[in-house]
């Protein structure tokens, strides 16, 4: 049986790794920066990309390797690209098909880090970015494409508005307008969703979050669906020669992995945004337990969100698992196994009560992150997205009386005890 019809709790721990006779059995650190060879013609085959092998840490590493295949199987990908942080990923996925003088559409609903990159960063680039309200009909979202347009950008999950995505919606407009669709998938991981089968052409993720899942180490990466057209006569840095590579023409040397291999051996090369090995191993070691412990995050979060609604304290409560959410529909299509750890909620008694409630957690720990195994609570409007106007925190779905919990793997009665007390307390 092969590696890629197996379940997705055995690729999580078998994986992307196939020790030989007398090999270690777990995937070591190669904390080496560099490889030794006998002979300069085949150093000059490494470079040529004629054989498979490593020859600089900036470009492979067997422990990033071994990482890479695994998520690239968990997604049902062809390949994948690990980068120091989940910024680094996204800002390669899009410099890889999007220049100077060229546009994406993007989903509105992001991360306060992907919303800076494409509302400021990009753009003192040459990029111009349109963002669209994921909720807008299809003919709204289609009207904010141009001639020059190359790519979709959406969350499955939006962070921290948690706004499902419509994919059908989604993978029809990019497939109209001949653009890939990148999906952000890091609330998700890919035992709650794979994007891919969904119609997503690019996944990034930072796998910072719940793949490490246990707060040890920033990084990200990008996985290639193989699953579009580059040929279509839109995307010529795919197929014509690459004169910074001596004339390589990605599309024909690498078929449906031509993207991923652009974005190593082009764009890591010159960005050098390289996960170091020893984080590569912590990533390959999470991802053995995202399957358990994505089901206990989700269970958890969902037990939580009752409790919440059930609350005196609380005005409303933002989790797609919950009958009354506007994604719920979306949520049991397209993440039938849970909904992920983290929910949002209003606090009676709006921002003051809110950073009562922040401070008399005792369990829940105060710190910007999510997806740990460890429960924490966060006020975005003064943190995460505080460098955002208040407009476009309105986009981002982020209001001023709005906590985001994410919920950890610890029992669920401790959770609800701790929650139950501050919120006595935010109240008093
Ligand atoms: C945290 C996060 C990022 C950025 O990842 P880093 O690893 O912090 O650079 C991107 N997208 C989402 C959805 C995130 O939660």
């Amino acid at each position: 049986m092969s590696s890629s019809s197996w379940k997705i709790e055995t690729q999580a721990i078998q994986g992307g790794y196939s020790p030989k006779a007398g090999d270690p059995r777990v995937v070591t650190i190669c904390q080496s920066t560099t490889f030794k060879y006998d002979s300069a013609d085949y150093v000059a085959k490494l470079f040529d990309l004629e054989v498979a092998g490593h020859f600089y840490t900036r470009l492979g590493n067997p422990t990033t390797d071994a990482f890479e295949q695994k998520i690239a199987q968990m997604e049902g990908g062809v390949a994948a690209l690990a980068t120091s942080s989940g910024q680094a990923a996204t800002t390669l996925a899009i410099f890889n098909i999007c220049q100077a003088g060229q546009h994406f559409v993007t989903a509105g609903t992001l991360y306060g880090g992907t919303y800076n990159l494409f509302a400021s960063t990009l753009p003192k680039m040459g990029i111009q970015v349109t963002f669209v309200d994921p909720e807008a009909s299809a003919e709204e979202i289609l009207a904010a494409f141009r001639p020059n347009t190359r790519a979709l950008f959406a969350e499955t999950i939006g962070n921290p508005g948690l706004n499902v995505l419509d994919f059908a919606k989604f993978s029809a407009i990019a497939r109209e307008k001949q653009v890939p669709l990148i999906i952000d998938s890091t609330f998700a991981t890919p035992y709650l969703c794979r994007p891919f089968e969904h119609g997503a052409n690019i996944i990034v993720h930072s796998t910072t979050k719940y793949i490490d899942g246990h707060g040890t180490s920033v990084g990200g990466v990008i996985v290639d669906g193989g699953n579009f057209d580059w040929d279509n006569g839109r995307y010529p840095e795919l197929t014509e020669p690459d004169s910074s590579y001596h004339g390589l023409q990605y599309v024909k040397s690498f078929g449906p992995a031509a993207y991923i291999v652009k974005a190593r051996v082009q764009l890591m090369r010159d960005l050098g945004v390289t996960p170091a090995p020893m984080n590569s191993f912590l990533f390959n070691q999470g991802l053995q337990t995202v399957p358990l412990r994505m089901q206990r995050h989700s269970d958890n979060a969902l037990a939580l969100a009752r409790f919440l609604e059930g609350s005196p304290a609380v005005t409303w409560v933002n989790y797609p698992g919950l009958t009354t959410h506007p994604s719920y529909d979306r949520a049991r299509k397209y993440l039938p196994k849970g909904s992920s750890g983290v929910l949002t909620f209003g606090i009676k008694g709006g921002a003051e009560a809110g950073k009562k409630f922040m401070e008399s957690c005792r369990l829940v720990a105060l710190v910007v992150h999510v997806g740990d195994a460890r429960s924490c609570v966060l006020h975005p409007a003064s943190t995460t997205h505080r460098q955002l106007t208040p407009e476009q925190q309105t986009a981002s779905g982020v209001t001023a009386d709005l906590i985001r919990l994410s919920v950890g793997i610890e029992h669920i009665d401790d959770i609800v005890a701790d929650v139950e007390q501050a919120l006595a307390v935010s109240q008093g």
